[in-house]
């Protein structure tokens, strides 16, 4: 049995045709089934409904042979645990810093709102700034317009949610979009099987989303 772990939502919406092409399709609609566990058109291939964020656990530990996460949440979760052979070019975005619109920079200590914590005290270790980092789990965008913090970093795609609340991207930190991860163990185990897959997949990948 080959398992593979997904989030709902945009990556699975832009996955389910690069599967498709490897002949993979779900048996049910995934967006609107209940089930976590969802049986595909290939009686040895499981999909696994997941958070995003908990993605690569699921890999890493090998309840999932594969995996398709942000290349924002490998960056967070360190991603040394995995394979990582190819980039889907799905769900775009950029990792950016952002703050309110003509803010001064802050005098003291820099204030960061973010759910990158890991990411954030990196980017900011290799510039040699000393800032305070403070966790939240959404809605970061609401942190400078109340004073919780300086600057966020976020996903940005459009812009449009910073724009909508005062705010504008300032620093890139990552070009992001969805990879495939893969077990380690598993990729020893099932080689051959695995990077047949892997080498449809990337077939998929280069006449969906060419370059
Ligand atoms: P935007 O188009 O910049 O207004 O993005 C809307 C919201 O969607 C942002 O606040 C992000 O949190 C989220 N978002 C956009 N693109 C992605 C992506 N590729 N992966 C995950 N979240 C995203």
């Amino acid at each position: 049995m080959l398992t593979i772990a997904l989030s709902k939502g945009r990556i699975l919406d832009d996955t389910l045709p690069l599967l498709a092409a490897a002949g993979i399709v779900p048996t049910e609609n995934p967006d609107k089934s209940r089930k976590l566990i969802i049986s595909t058109t290939q009686d040895d291939v499981r999909l696994l409904i997941v958070r995003a964020t908990d993605v690569p656990t699921y890999v890493e530990h090998g309840a999932a042979d594969l995996g398709v996460a942000g290349k924002d949440v490998l960056l967070e979760y360190g991603g040394q645990g995995l394979y990582e052979p190819l980039d889907l070019r799905i769900a775009r975005c950029k990792l950016m810093t952002a703050g309110a619109v003509g803010a001064p920079e802050p005098k003291g200590r820099l204030r960061v709102a973010t759910k990158f914590v890991n990411v954030a005290k990196r980017y900011y270790a290799e510039q040699g700034r000393q800032v305070d980092i403070i966790k939240l789990y959404g809605s970061m965008e609401l942190a400078p317009l109340v004073g919780l913090a300086d600057k966020i970093i976020d996903v940005v795609d459009t812009g449009n949610t910073l724009k909508a609340n005062g705010l504008e991207a300032q620093e890139l930190i990552a070009h992001i979009s969805s990879r495939l991860i893969v077990n380690k163990a598993s990729m020893k185990m099932q080689h051959g099987r695995l990077q047949a897959l892997i080498d449809t997949l990337r077939e998929a990948v280069e006449s969906h989303h060419p370059h």
